[in-house]
């Protein structure tokens, strides 16, 4: 599915349809597709295909009949009716159900649980091979394990030629991973069956020669849920039914966008069977543009990491793809298309980032099984280089129609590998062995952690992830020592310049590095070495890349977004350091020393939040100031708990992660309570896409939160007798104050419900339910915000949603920057304390790194109603024309020249002083005690970029990045970057649970400059 959602759709004349039929062409040198005519077709299946498939040219011949079989059941057997019948969508449960039958009927097919999902629901993997192939699968695996890690053969070629001679490939499907696109269940169902019974033979060499397994549904949880929607359609047909505002517990379409940080069940379990299965390709399907985008070749910049094999094979697959579908006579098949191969962070980037080969069909659906009328946007129907045969401006299209394409390209993909599977396979093996000699091809050698790192409990986060991946990590049992290559600088222009800047700069630099012994060692000399550099390494996308429309995040650093060092080694010699391979990456965290008052060192670490609503009953106090106890240096913020029996101190310490101190005496130093906030967590009706991974990140941290729609906080009077703190999480796609307050149209059309009832028992799962989606925060929740915070409540927003507070006028002194040629399309970027003694940049350094996507531009003024722009527009500090050198000043000739009085300057993250003419009756004027604290902003414009793409950066350059902006008693906290975002982001995390755990003494350390 597209990032940025567009409507596309799409009808046929039906007066073109005998222009168009399809005529299948045997090949004379290979099988050719057609059904073995010995074998009996099922003929009442086969007519209701005819029936519910709108035009001849939507078919072809290896779907447009079905074989008949006396044991084996058709789909039917669960769905009433074939595969792709109007009216017909199937739960998972049903699914399952059919392919634990054809299990059942046929050794042909075996089922395998996989896992669950965050709700419970299983999730199943499906094996379709010849009897024989299914009997000796653990052989097999066996002999695949050793393509997968050629460490285990030597890296000998002519063992794994023999290896690859024996070896059946595997091809891992996965369906409906977004819950919107409904076909490929069915489509699969079928599949299963085809592949099994079908006796032509040009499908007995796919069951003969390849596994194919199937994960029919990923995104089960939103699966069952667009079951529930589509019965309530049914059941209200002239009705709008409601959208699906949640898909799995978390996140909607971002599912797909997982596949680095693993923090879902579904991509955890899909990595897993890939991995475990050692197969060569994974293949997911979804349904957005018409009919077959075979977006495996997509267009550049291709991720830096892949290795040029997988991108020639995208190439191969894909083209064989659309000429073998184009030879059928099917329109609007194609590859290359809009899509970028970038990001590493879709499903089937685990087989791109784990020496397989990624692949990824879009096809064309309806978001139902509805047969409808469709009309394209004339983009959609062009005829391009890459899409000779394009679909038609207009059709009627059906559910059968999606599945005959979804499992014509299938079918031809399967005999295709299966023609050339020695290829793929010793592909794999080559791609694994290339991994495996990374560090003295392409390097680097070797990724270190250093022991030392202030934020271990961060680094066993990311090592866990990388575990996750399968990457293999080792700790340095001694210290070593690493040269250090001399950074290359741009040449100045003139030559004596380079000559003096380039021999300063060479002193400077040092040429070794010395890690201490527990240093985390990731080899890159190791199998799946590849998803390790991808994520550690940094990313640059250049302005001038011709792709103009990046399709995802441009840059993802984890050790920049996690607030972890990590360096990036060429030297071999780090290969030869002393180390043991780490089996399980557990957290380190316990206490040191005897006392009965523990303090914790604040590093900005996501536990401590933890630590706090874990030990409820505990006294705990931040410091104010820095201070040293017990020989040890504690940053401000550190934690001085009292209360808590040493045991129970003991154990919440290793849970968490954390190094605590036990100390005989408490510090002398200011503190003020630490206390566990009630918190809100605020949602709209439009959206919850993005808030999604908030709500993850805070159920790991196991913080508690009510959730609430903003149609709560609109009845709710008092919402100070509830809550402490109110997080309003992004809503997503710039989301308008309009729309957040006006919720969905209600002057037409009928209530939306989202709550269980008989036809969507479903629904609501573990979210939240109401009678209307339409309603939003309304006039009276805009209210009960600002009275909320003028009662002394903290608001926190972010994005969209600062946006949001900036309009309805709770920070009066910030306003919007407009930008205008900015582009920071996902991109790690640099930010700089300004306020480090707000409790909410609590255990930050000075310099780190957080996500932004076009954030919003903060602009400060000392006057009320934005009045206070800059003067001389802000950049222009030249002199005006006149007399003299640049530095000179101006006369008036006739006149002894005048003083002029100095034009006070202030930094962008600074607020204009105000003028002697604007305090003159200054009634606009906002007392210094009124404006907002700067807490963060972003970096100078040469120091901007960390990772990904960045543009125009100097209209955000320096502004604020994170503001406090007192408002009546309490406080409305801004953020211009999203510090909690796919679980990628954990070293900005704090910024929100230091806001959390501080809420009523948010204005510690704060010094008041009237100016
Ligand atoms: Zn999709």
């Amino acid at each position: 599915m597209i990032r940025r959602r567009q409507t596309r759709s799409f009808l046929l004349c039906a007066s073109l349809l005998p222009l168009l039929l399809s005529s299948s062409a045997a090949r004379a040198d290979e099988t050719a597709p057609a059904r073995d005519p010995k074998q009996a077709v099922n003929e009442a299946y086969t007519a209701k295909i005819q029936k519910y498939t709108t035009a001849p040219v939507f078919t072809s011949p290896l779907v447009d009949y079905l074989p008949a079989s006396k044991n084996v059941p058709t789909p039917e057997i669960v769905l009433g009716d074939v595969s792709g019948a109007p009216g017909i969508l199937p739960y998972a449960e049903d699914v399952y159900k059919y392919m634990r039958l054809l299990a059942k009927a046929t050794p042909r097919v075996r089922v395998f649980s996989i896992g669950t999902t965050e709700e419970g629901r299983e999730m199943i993997a499906v094996a379709v091979s010849s009897e024989e192939n299914l009997k000796h699968l653990d052989e097999n695996r066996a002999r695949l394990a050793k393509l997968a890690d050629p460490r285990t053969i030597k890296l000998d070629d002519a063992e794994a030629d023999r290896i690859v001679a024996q070896s059946t490939p595997i091809y891992y499907i996965t369906g409906t991973i977004h819950s919107p696109e409904t076909g490929a269940p069915t489509a699969l169902m079928e599949l299963a069956y085809r592949l099994a019974v079908d006796e032509s033979p040009y499908i007995r060499e796919i069951r003969d020669g390849v596994i194919t397994l199937i994960t029919p549904v990923v995104e089960v949880d939103g699966r069952d849920r667009m079951v529930d929607l589509y019965r309530w359609h049914l059941a209200h047909p002239k009705d709008f039914y409601p959208p699906l505002i949640y898909w799995g517990k978390y996140v909607a379409h971002d599912n797909n966008r997982d596949a680095m940080g693993v923090t879902l069940k579904l991509t955890e379990n899909v990595l897993n069977t890939y991995v475990g299965w050692k197969a060569q390709v994974l293949h997911d399907l979804h349904e957005s543009v018409p009919y077959l985008y075979d977006n495996t070749a997509g267009d550049g910049p291709f991720n830096a990491w892949v290795d040029p094999i997988l991108t020639d094979e995208w190439e191969m697959i894909g083209w064989r793809n659309v000429a073998d579908m184009t030879k059928f006579g099917m329109p609007g098949v194609f590859t290359h298309g809009v899509f970028d191969t970038w990001s590493p962070g879709y499903l089937m980037f685990i087989a791109a980032m784990h020496n397989g080969i990624s692949r990824l069909y879009e096809t064309f659906g309806n978001g139902g099984a509805d047969t409808e009328e469709r009309t394209l946007d004339p983009q959609d129907y062009s005829r391009t280089w890459w899409r000779q045969n394009p679909p038609f401006p207009k059709t009627l299209w059906s559910q059968r129609d999606n599945n005959n394409y979804e499992e014509t390209g299938l079918l031809t993909s399967l005999h295709y590998f299966n023609e050339n599977k020695r290829l793929f396979l010793k592909n794999f093996y080559l791609k694994s062995k290339r991994s495996i000699t990374k560090p003295t091809e392409e390097g680097p050698a070797a990724y270190v952690l250093p022991a030392d790192d202030p934020r271990l409990e961060l680094q066993t986060e990311l090592l866990q992830v990388l575990q996750k991946q399968k990457v293999e990590i080792s700790r340095a049992t001694a210290s070593f020592t690493v040269a250090v290559p001399a950074k290359k600088r741009k040449k100045s222009r003139k030559k004596e310049d380079a000559k003096d800047t380039n021999e300063k700069e060479k002193e400077a630099e040092p040429t070794s590095r010395e890690f201490p012994a527990g240093s985390i060692v990731i080899r890159m000399d190791q199998p799946y070495s590849r998803i390790a550099d991808a994520l550690l390494d940094h990313q640059y996308w250049s302005p001038d890349d011709p792709q103009k429309t990046p399709y995802d995040d441009t840059g993802w650093t984890f050790g920049e977004l996690f607030n972890v060092k990590v360096f990036r080694i060429t030297d071999p010699k780090a290969l030869d350091a002393a180390m043991e391979r780490i089996s399980e990456v557990k957290p380190t965290g316990g206490v040191q020393g005897d006392g009965t008052i523990f303090a914790i060192n604040n590093s900005a670490e996501p536990a401590l939040a933890t630590l706090r609503y874990k030990l409820r009953d505990a006294d705990m106090q931040a410091a104010e100031e820095p201070f040293e106890a017990g020989g040890k240096k504690f940053n401000r913020g550190s934690l001085i708990i009292r209360g808590v029996a040493r045991s129970d101190f003991d154990r919440a310490a290793n849970e968490t992660g954390l190094h605590a101190a036990a100390l005989s005496a408490a510090p002398s130093v200011k503190t003020h309570p630490v206390r566990a906030a009630r918190v809100a967590f605020v949602h709209t009706w439009l959206s919850t896409q993005t808030e999604g991974w908030w709500r993850l990140a805070l159920d790991n941290l196991k913080i508690p939160y009510d959730y609430i729609s903003t149609q709560v906080v609109a009845k709710t009077d008092d919402l100070n007798a509830k809550y402490d703190v109110i997080l309003f999480p992004p809503v997503g796609y710039n989301t308008s104050t309009t729309a957040i307050i006006n919720g969905m149209p209600r002057d037409w059309g009928n209530p939306l419900p989202w709550k269980n009832t008989p036809e969507t028992p479903n629904l609501v799962g573990k979210n939240d339910s109401t009678d209307d989606m339409r309603p939003g925060l309304g006039w009276d929740g805009v209210a009960h915000l600002q009275s909320f915070v003028g009662k002394g409540g903290v608001l926190l927003t972010a994005t969209d949603t600062s946006r949001f507070a900036l309009s309805i006028g709770l920070a009066d002194s910030v306003s919007l920057g407009t930008s205008q040629k900015m582009n920071i399309v996902g991109s790690v970027l640099g930010t700089r304390l300004v306020d480090a003694a707000s409790p909410i940049a609590y255990g930050y350094d000075e310099k780190f790194s957080a996500y932004c996507d076009n954030g919003p531009i903060f602009t400060l003024s000392s006057i009320a109603g934005g009045r206070g722009s800059r003067r001389l527009g802000g950049h222009s500090t030249s002199r005006p024309t006149g007399r003299g050198t640049a530095d000179d000043p101006d006369f008036t000739v006739g006149r002894p020249g005048i003083e002029v009085p100095e034009e006070p300057t202030a930094e962008l993250w600074e607020y204009p002083q105000v003028s002697d003419e604007q305090r003159r009756n200054g009634l606009r004027v906002i007392p210094a005690a009124g404006r907002a604290r700067v807490i963060l902003r972003y970096a100078d414009n040469k120091d901007l970029l960390v990772s990904g793409l960045l543009e125009g950066g100097d209209e955000i350059a320096q502004h604020p990045a994170v503001l406090d902006v007192p408002a009546g008693q309490g406080h409305v906290i801004l953020f211009s970057i999203n510090p909690v975002y796919r679980g990628e982001t954990r070293g900005t995390y704090s910024l929100v649970l230091n806001t959390i755990l501080n809420f009523d003494n948010l204005n510690a350390g704060r010094t008041i400059l009237e100016k």
